[in-house]
């Protein structure tokens, strides 16, 4: 089987990211985000697709198609990808900084395109009270509505459902979210010249995949707190990481280190991942102008976790991101402190064998017969080359296991 050539085919064969654009572009009277009973956002058709607008989604989907720039400025790192600069960085607001997920160089970047006026709003998303596992895409025109939305969100939202109302109302808006979301926003961008003139940042992190509601669930349950009672939940932020925080509706709290959230083997749970982020051949956002991930703490050549004041890596790819850092630096939001490549490769690690194996994936999906994406300028060769036989052979045989037991099937509901 080929690229997906339905809507339908890329939920049911597992390469749905929940994005949203689908519904952004179809209307919500003909596609509604929503969770289903797998555990993510995934678009529910409520009326047949016209051939043509199917196929226009579909050139935008990045669960159908997902590149890398087309032309770089300086040779891209085989992990990496693209890199004009890379360097610690943090919000300069003390608040915001340990508000945030990380450094909260994302909601500092946000913030300062607003009050330089160099864009009208910023899309991210939002944690919703009433819906405390989810989050909600988000457009926000002040610099408070950006500080809302700041933290991670692990779990299902749909970031871009509302991309194609600000292109039709002339906005001018900065984009923060993950690197398959900025694909869709780049694919739409071959297609649509607003994209080009109206969303001059695209900003992203690395990204370790959306987990799975069950995930969240279960460490509701570890607590002993049922899933509809609970108030608060927090996967990160409020320090750095900052601790898994959740609030019964009858005012019981609890926390959890980073470490026991995500590394605790003797938990009920696992970080339980969507078959397309087991696949993803872009965690590291190289279709972003700026990459944000963490700039985690090194001891004794190894990266750790120890609660400290946040620190982003700011990873710049494009010349726009160039300037974007050069800007909120010099108005004083931002401030940055030197990171060696040695110490990057130190800090994220975990996406090494990630991004080589995207071909071994691919081809194990290819000769199963099974829908994959239709990727570019992600140097395949190069990756396979760096990777290894053994690595490939591995992540080869892993996937195809994965596809026989049925692990890329998506119930449409
Ligand atoms: C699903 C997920 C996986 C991640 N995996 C990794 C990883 O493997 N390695 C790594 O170094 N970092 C990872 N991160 C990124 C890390 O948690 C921080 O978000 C990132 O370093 C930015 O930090 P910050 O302090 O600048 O963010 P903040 O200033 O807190 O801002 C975060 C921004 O991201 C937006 N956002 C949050 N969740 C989502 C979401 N689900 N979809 C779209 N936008 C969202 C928010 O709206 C906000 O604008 C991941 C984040 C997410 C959401």
């Amino acid at each position: 089987m080929p690229h997906p050539q339905a809507l339908s085919a890329v939920v049911e064969r597992g390469l749905c990211t929940g994005c949203g654009l689908c519904q952004s572009m179809a209307g919500g009277e003909a596609i509604d985000m929503a969770v289903t009973s797998f555990g993510q956002m995934r678009p529910q058709f409520k009326r047949p697709l016209d051939r043509a607008l199917e196929a226009r989604i579909l050139e935008a989907c990045p669960g159908a198609t997902i590149e890398g720039p087309e032309t770089q400025e300086v040779p891209a790192h085989p992990v990496y990808g693209v890199m004009l600069s890379h360097e610690r960085a943090w919000a300069a607001d003390e608040a915001v900084r340990f508000r945030a997920a990380a450094g909260g160089v994302m909601t500092a970047l946000g913030v300062h395109l607003l009050r330089s006026g160099e864009v009208e709003a910023i899309l991210h998303v939002r944690a919703v009270p009433e819906r405390p596992f989810h989050a909600d895409a988000q457009i926000s025109r002040t610099p408070e509505e950006v500080i809302a939305g700041a933290q991670s969100r692990y779990g299902p939202a749909a970031p871009l459902v509302h991309v194609m109302r600000l292109l039709d109302e002339g906005a001018r808006f900065a984009v923060l979210a993950k690197p398959c979301d900025i694909s869709a926003i780049r694919n739409l961008g071959k297609r649509d010249p607003r994209v080009a003139r109206q969303i001059p940042y695209l900003v992203t992190i690395f990204c370790g995949g959306i987990a799975n509601d069950s995930t969240a669930t279960k460490i509701a349950a570890f607590h002993g707190v049922e899933r509809e009672d609970v108030k608060l939940f927090r996967w990160r932020g409020n320090g750095w990481p900052g601790p898994t925080h959740i609030e019964a509706r009858d005012g019981r709290v609890f926390d959890l280190s980073y470490e026991q959230t995500y590394f605790d083997k003797s938990k009920p749970w696992t970080y339980n991942l969507p078959f397309r982020c087991k696949i993803c051949p872009d965690a590291v956002g190289e279709a972003a102008d700026i990459a944000v991930p963490d700039g985690w703490m090194i001891e004794e050549g190894t990266r750790i976790f120890r609660e400290a004041a946040g620190v982003n890596l700011a990873v710049v790819r494009t010349t726009a991101g160039a300037r974007l850092m050069a800007d909120a630096v010099k108005a004083g939001a931002l401030v940055t402190a030197p990171c060696s490549l040695a110490e990057l490769s130190i800090m994220h690690a975990d996406h090494v064998r990630r991004k080589l194996g995207h071909p071994a994936r691919a081809l194990a999906l290819w000769l199963a017969g099974q829908a994959h994406p239709r990727t570019r300028h992600f140097r395949p060769w190069q990756a396979m080359r760096a990777n290894g036989w053994r690595h490939n052979w591995a992540t080869f045989r892993g996937t195809l296991r994965r596809v026989r037991a049925g692990a890329n099937r998506e119930p449409l509901r």
